[in-house]
This record gives C-alpha cells, sequence and structure tokens, in this order.
C-alpha cells in the first residue's frame, strides 16, 4: 500500500457461484487494470454459506492475489447481511458492491469511479435494460410501483445494490443497527450527492439464482414495510370509511322501518345497523393501536436521526 493514494474496495457477495468466480475475476482484473497506478484496490469477497467449492476458489484467489480479501459467515444469511458484512470489514475511501453472477458487469464500475471522482457520493448502476425472465420483470415493476407509492423516501427504480459508496455514506449506513436490511433503501434515505449511471444488464453467466420467489418475497417485505407505515394506516381508513358507511345504512334502515314498517323484519334494524357500526369502530379503534405500534417500529428501527454533509467548525485548520 502507498501513503497517500486513495482506496477502493470491491465488496462481493458469493452464494454457491463456482462457476462464476474464476471469470468474475478475470473481468475484475483486467477492467481494474487501469486503476491500478492511481488506486489501491481490494477484492472483499464475502461467502454467504456457499454449498459448492466457491470457498475453495477464492482461496485460491486470495494465494496468488494478496489484494484479495476473503470472509465466509458461518452461515447462509443471505444477500443483504452478506453485503452488510463486505461493507462493515471493507476499509475504504469508496465501496463498490456488485453482484458476483457477472449480471453486473464489472467495467461499468469504472463510470461509477469517474462519477465518484467528479464529487458524486453515492453513484447507483441503475439498468436501461435487463436480460432476466419475463416473471422478474414484472414482478420487479410492480415491487418499485408500489415501493414509490407508498414510501416516504425516494428510492430509485430498476437498480439493485451495484453501486458505489463514498466512505462517509459507508459510514452512515454502519449506524443503521436494523436487521430487516434493504440496502438500496437506506442508502436512499441517507442523502448525499446521489447519482445514477445508465448501463445494461446482462444475464446470469453461470449457475442458478440464489433469489427464489421466497427470499424475493422477503425482500420486497423488508423494502415496504421498512420504509412505509401505510399498510397500518390503512387499517384506520378502512374502519373510518366502513364507520361513516354504516352510519348512513343506520339512517337508511330507520326511515325505512319508519316509513314502510312491514318491509323489515321486527329486531333487524337494530342488529343489522349494529353489526356495522361495531366492525367499524373495531376497525378504527385498531387502526388507533397500528399508529402506536407504528411509531414503536420506527423508534426501534433506531435509524440516526440525521447526517451531516458539511460540519466545518471550530478554529480553522492549519490556523
Ligand atoms: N447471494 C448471497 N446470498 C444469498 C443469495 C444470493 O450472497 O443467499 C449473492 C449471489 O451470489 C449474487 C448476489 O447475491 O452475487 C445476487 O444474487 P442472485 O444473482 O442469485 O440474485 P438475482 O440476480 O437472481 O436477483
Ligand atoms: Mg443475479
Amino acid at each position: 500500500m502507498t501513503e497517500g493514494r486513495r482506496r477502493i474496495a470491491y465488496v462481493l457477495p458469493i452464494y454457491d457461484e463456482e462457476g462464476n468466480i474464476p471469470l468474475l475475476y478475470e473481468r475484475l482484473r483486467s477492467a481494474t487494470d487501469g486503476l491500478r497506478d492511481r488506486y489501491d484496490l481490494e477484492f472483499v469477497f464475502v461467502d454467504d454459506g456457499s454449498r459448492d467449492r466457491s470457498l475453495e476458489l477464492l482461496r485460491g484467489l486470495r494465494a496468488q492475489d494478496p489484494r484479495v480479501s476473503v470472509y465466509a459467515l458461518a452461515r447462509n444469511y443471505g444477500h443483504q447481511i452478506a453485503v452488510t458484512a463486505g461493507l462493515d470489514v471493507a476499509d475504504a475511501d469508496a465501496v463498490i458492491v456488485m453482484d458476483s453472477d457477472l449480471q453486473d458487469p464489472p467495467e461499468v464500475s469504472l463510470e461509477l469511479i469517474a462519477r465518484w471522482e467528479d464529487g458524486v457520493d453515492v453513484a447507483y448502476a441503475q439498468r436501461r435494460t435487463r436480460d432476466d425472465g419475463l416473471f422478474k420483470r414484472t414482478t420487479a415493476h410492480g415491487f418499485y410501483w408500489l415501493l414509490s407509492r407508498l414510501s416516504n423516501v425516494d428510492i430509485p427504480r430498476d437498480t439493485g445494490d451495484f453501486r458505489l459508496m463514498d466512505r462517509r455514506v459507508v459510514d452512515e449506513l454502519r449506524r443503521h443497527p436494523e436487521r430487516n436490511r434493504f440496502i438500496r433503501g437506506l442508502v436512499a434515505s441517507i442523502g448525499f450527492r446521489q447519482e445514477a449511471v445508465l448501463f445494461d444488464r446482462d444475464a446470469r453467466h453461470a449457475g442458478e439464482t440464489g433469489y427464489p420467489l421466497r427470499k424475493m418475497l422477503k425482500l420486497a417485505g423488508d423494502g415496504i414495510f421498512g420504509f412505509s407505515t401505510a399498510p397500518l394506516k390503512l387499517i384506520s381508513r378502512v374502519g373510518g370509511a366502513m364507520a361513516a358507511l354504516a352510519f348512513l345504512w343506520t339512517i337508511y334502515l330507520v326511515v325505512a322501518r319508519l316509513v314502510n314498517p312491514e318491509s323489515v323484519i321486527e329486531g333487524w334494524t337494530y342488529l343489522a345497523a349494529g353489526m356495522f357500526l361495531l366492525g367499524g369502530i373495531q376497525m378504527l379503534m385498531l387502526g388507533v393501536v397500528g399508529s402506536y405500534l407504528g411509531r414503536i417500529y420506527v423508534e426501534v428501527q433506531r435509524r440516526p436521526l440525521y447526517a451531516f454533509s458539511v460540519a466545518d467548525a471550530g478554529p480553522p485548520r492549519g490556523a
């Protein structure tokens, strides 16, 4: 390591990627060849409990290239946790997070770095096109639509976790202790200068997706529930609407009873009106419980209240 040079770390989560590791490393190495004399590079591989030969291959890389670091999680914790672990151990001025199946082309990271040099704190790679199946495309589209409607943070569409983050963003991210992590949402909520870099997302090179539907739904849930209490607020809205309708319904029933007593059975008006009114009130009360729950939820997430982008105080430096 040379003093004064800036450090860039690549964080690469690995789950059963034995078919991709050799090519990934090759592509990374050649793509970053031109950076060698400007930066100190580190390739942080985080093995997320792979069941195949991935860890062995990574050890082999480490033996031949000292810029490679290998961390293996004790079991499969999931992609977001693996990335978090990588961000925690990476000690660099900028960190690039990338998928390891070559869907995120290593060459694009050079553009991310160029943006960072222009003063951007988060350069996130946004898909211009994606080479995924129809199912993945439509569900992803629906998810981002819903998320943008529900959430109060502006979470960019068509972006995965492929991005470069300046050290200060990574430091902020470390201050977010929540367990159900939706990293791209957290990064978006942190702030600083964030810009998109468009790219064409390739198809997975080898192996299978480590994101079956179950994990995808969990991630979608973390995105929506982690960044919106709108579903909870929905309860009181439905309750309010029901109570209001029940009120109108009651008026109608009473009028019907008075105007045309034969039209309704004895005692029915009372029962019917009471049932709807009670239902509405119960929902409304549930919504009250929900609003407290929503607050408790936001409190236990223990997110930092703010991040400074400038903190320039005290005696001037060098004075
Ligand atoms: N991954 C991981 N742990 C998991 C699942 C996936 O670390 O439990 C890694 C995987 O090796 C890849 C990245 O996360 O580098 C994205 O996963 P994948 O390509 O399988 O997801 P998809 O692109 O299909 O959404
Ligand atoms: Mg993939």
